[in-house]
């Protein structure tokens, strides 16, 4: 049996939704009503008429009727939506412009984040990284400098022009995050944390969701939706490769799935080549390849000194190795039409 899904916007009145809940009785229907973020949905667990269906479909306030509650609805491109610009701080990011993120994995001091960001900048990076609550594998690893480092990364950002983004682990530390940001980094091991997701849809900021290391390409689009529901559009996907059974390789980036990815959304798609090689030799492979699959940006590790990082220390590139990467990869934006950073 077939379940389908009413999409009613936020907008609706509570006489809207009774209209539509008359039709649905009236055909003796199960449904059910409930909040999809700050929109509504009616889901309905048979099989819907054609003319109801298109009854329905023509009604005030419905947005979308789609069959099966797994379908994509916010985040799919099926419905006219295009991708366009993306309002960060000041800046529009005119998303066919390649965008560079780059930093170090987590923010350490001050005096190498401005020798980091100095450098990058001149290269055409706009937004400068670096954890300052890390995801870590181990708790005796480092977790990150808090409030600290949001005032040193802030500070070096405000310094160099550059826009900061940072990550989030937990709902709770969201506004602190958020006072300091530009960009909000929702990170792979969160991709599923629901509760932040929604969190983070009803702030007004742009979201970067990477992708878990463990789950499709649907499920990925459908935790964009938990936070498109609630009303934040500004949502960047980033791809950062999924595990894989070869301990050659960290995470398998796959530029068919980029692809599919780039097919299936209108969101913006970039590609972090760094936690998917996971040793600095392999990043500019998989950037540059992620640049011809039509990634819409790339976010890389860069250290002023990567052997003394305190985390992610194989992957982070030397400020003079991305240099050269940036160089290969204007060439290739020549070939491939896109201007970079
Ligand atoms: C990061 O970007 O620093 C990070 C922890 O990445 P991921 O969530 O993709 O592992
Ligand atoms: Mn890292």
């Amino acid at each position: 049996m077939k379940s389908m899904v009413i999409l009613i916007s936020q907008s609706s009145k509570k006489s809207e939704i009774k209209d539509i809940e008359k039709i649905l009785k009236k055909s003796n229907l199960n449904f059910i009503f409930q909040k999809a973020g700050k929109k509504s949905v009616f889901i309905v667990s048979q099989d819907i008429c054609k003319s109801d269906i298109e009854k329905i479909r023509k009604m005030n306030k419905v947005e979308k009727v789609v069959e099966n509650e797994k379908k994509l609805f916010l985040s799919s491109n099926q419905f006219g939506k295009k991708r366009g610009y993306l309002q960060i701080g000041d800046w529009k990011w005119q998303t066919n412009d390649f965008l560079l993120i780059a930093g170090p994995c987590a923010i350490e001091d001050e005096e190498g984040l401005d020798n980091i960001a100095k450098n990058v900048k001149k290269l055409g990076v706009k937004i400068l990284r670096g954890g300052s609550f890390k995801p870590r594998t181990s708790p005796y690893s480092f977790q990150g400098l808090g409030e600290i480092g949001l005032k040193i990364h802030k500070k070096v950002c405000d310094r160099y022009g550059l826009f900061m983004i940072s990550e989030v682990l937990d709902r709770s530390d969201l506004p602190l995050v958020s006072e300091y940001a530009d960009i909000i980094q929702i990170g792979s091991r969160n991709m599923q944390n629901f509760p932040l997701l929604k969190a983070a849809g009803k702030i007004n900021k742009p979201v970067l969701l990477k992708r878990n290391f463990g789950s499709t390409i649907k499920e990925f689009l459908l935790a964009s939706e938990y936070i498109l529901s609630e009303g934040n559009e500004k949502v960047v996907l980033c791809e950062r490769g999924v595990r894989g059974f070869d301990p050659a390789g960290k995470n398998v980036f796959d530029p068919a799935s980029l692809q599919k990815l780039k097919e299936t959304t209108w969101l913006p798609v970039i590609v972090d080549p760094s936690h998917s090689a996971g040793d600095s030799r392999y990043v500019g492979t998989i950037a540059k390849s992620a640049l011809v699959s039509g990634a819409d940006g790339l976010m890389i590790e860069v250290h002023h000194e990567p052997r003394k990082a305190l985390s992610d220390a194989n992957q982070a590139l030397k400020i003079k190795e991305f240099e050269k990467l940036v160089k290969d990869l204007n060439k290739i934006g020549e070939v491939v039409g896109k201007r970079i950073g």
